[in-house]
């Protein structure tokens, strides 16, 4: 069997993957009970399964395909670059054209001096490369104590140690020892659901100061760095009161400590901006990116620093780190022609002046369903909060469990929209039209309704 091949049966396809294949982030009982989802073939913003069967994809796979999938310009370029030089290492004083050509763009699309570039094979990757930066940067400069990083619970960095010791998902630190030393988190800006009798704008400002006390109690001269997304994703698209990002900003200032924004989410036009630093107008020391820098079409994923960083880094002699795909030439050319494509065919202007706006009304109409308390979006980054009572902002009994059946039910109704707990999520490809706009809300709706149903049904819904 060749990946391309698709004639065995559905169930064949499932018992082999059942005995053979280890899934990421899967409910493996679940899963087998029921059968893994098969799919094989994409267009636009839609998925072809195994049976046949067309899904709108409501998360761009996992939030990076930013470009659409079947653009056969990245396949193409994907073969010629294997057919010229399919592999070479950017270690020991080498480069490549390849590497040469994405360093200069991401340079060139980065706000104001971020202008160096390290490359990863994914987002994980970076950040535990930005781990190592930040705390290799301070001892360079005579401060080899300061060197723990601030980081926020319910945030997301990847799943490596590093990373998902960065990250605040208690799922995940429970499972391997986590968090590794040196790293603490202090609470997410998420009003909806820990706001309580607090304005959002207050309360933006009293989880920003959070971190100005915890550089109090540990002491500024031990703090190397605090690292958020500009908007969270996996968390459950949070985003953040107007009052958050320039009161963060400020305290980084004031306390000398490095501020990374990691834009794996945010990157590529997501906010209807390249990145989510120029969406919030933030001046982060390094910028991680992965996701929509290749539209997932290849692995990589990279940091940006700024050069007077950068700059303490490369006069400190050899710095010690490296990844044997770190500017892997076939993805740096795929990510290369991804990023001309988004600016060519002027995908992130059209998201910002068009699609972001309509969707976003649309969107803001789901409030109106009986089950949704809020219904947020940025850009098109978008959540709905589920909720057994919309005034007080209340949470159904057993989280998740309602989110779940709504989740099941778009996935049966054509539709991928993803749940955190009680929050319904989508980030669609940037390419999706209006129409396709409409019918993801439409099947939005009948799905929310079907959930509510089922939600009554288990007594999780009052009647
Ligand atoms: C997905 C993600 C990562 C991790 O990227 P991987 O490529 O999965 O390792 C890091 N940070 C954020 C914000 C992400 O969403």
């Amino acid at each position: 069997m060749t990946p391309r091949d698709n004639h065995m049966p559905t169930d064949e396809l499932r018992a082999l993957d059942a005995a053979h294949h280890i899934h990421p982030f899967s409910d493996t009982a679940q899963m087998r009970a029921r059968g893994a989802r098969v799919i094989t073939q994409a267009e636009g913003v839609w998925l072809t399964d195994s049976e046949g069967n067309r899904i709108l994809d409501g998360m761009a796979g996992l939030w990076c395909v930013n470009i659409g999938y079947g653009r056969t310009e990245l396949a193409d370029v994907a073969a010629r670059q294997m057919a010229q030089l399919p592999y070479y290492n950017t270690f020991f004083m080498t480069t490549h054209p390849p590497a040469v050509a994405l360093s200069a763009k991401l340079a060139q699309i980065a706000p104001g001096d971020k202008n160096r570039v390290f490359y990863a094979g994914s987002g994980s990757e970076a950040n535990e490369t930005n781990i190592r930066l930040a705390r290799h940067y301070w001892h360079l400069l005579g401060h080899p104590e300061k060197k723990t990083i601030i980081a926020r619970k319910n945030g997301y960095h990847g799943s490596t140690m590093g990373a998902a010791s960065l990250g605040g998902m208690a799922g995940m630190h429970a499972q391997g020892g986590m968090p590794i030393p040196d790293i603490v988190h202090i609470d997410q800006p998420h009003w909806w659901a820990e706001g309580g009798g607090m304005s959002p704008e207050e309360f933006g400002l009293a989880r920003a100061r959070q971190l100005e006390e915890m550089i109090d109690q540990l002491g500024e001269d031990k703090i190397a760095a605090f690292i958020a997304e500009p908007i969270q994703g996996a968390g459950g698209v949070i985003i953040p009161p107007e009052t958050y990002w320039p009161e963060i900003t400020r305290i980084c200032r004031e306390h000398h400590i490095l501020l990374i924004a990691d834009e794996v989410i945010c990157g590529f036009g997501r906010t209807g901006h390249w990145f989510g630093t120029d969406y919030y107008d933030l001046d982060p020391d390094i910028m991680t990116i992965a996701k929509g820098l290749s539209s997932g079409y290849q692995p990589i994923g990279g940091s940006i620093v700024r050069e007077s960083v950068a700059q303490v880094i490369e006069d400190g002699g050899e710095f010690n780190h490296g990844y044997t795909y770190s500017s892997h030439p076939v993805a740096a050319a795929v990510a290369l022609e991804n990023i001309r494509i988004l600016e060519e065919e002027k995908v992130i202007d059209r998201v910002r002046s068009e699609t972001a706006p309509y969707l976003q009304q649309k969107w803001a109409s789901l409030a109106d369903h009986p089950m949704v308390g809020e219904a947020r979006m940025a850009g098109l980054m978008g959540a709905l909060e589920l909720t057994p009572e919309k005034a007080s902002r209340a949470k159904f009994a057993e989280e998740g469990a309602v989110g779940l059946m709504t989740r099941e039910r778009c996935f049966a109704n054509g539709l991928v929209m993803r749940h955190v707990g009680d929050k319904m999520i989508i980030s669609p490809p940037l390419v999706i039209s209006k129409e396709e706009v409409d019918r993801l809300i439409e099947l939005a709706w009948q799905s929310l309704d079907e959930g509510m149903a089922d939600a009554r049904e288990a007594g999780a819904f009052p009647a």
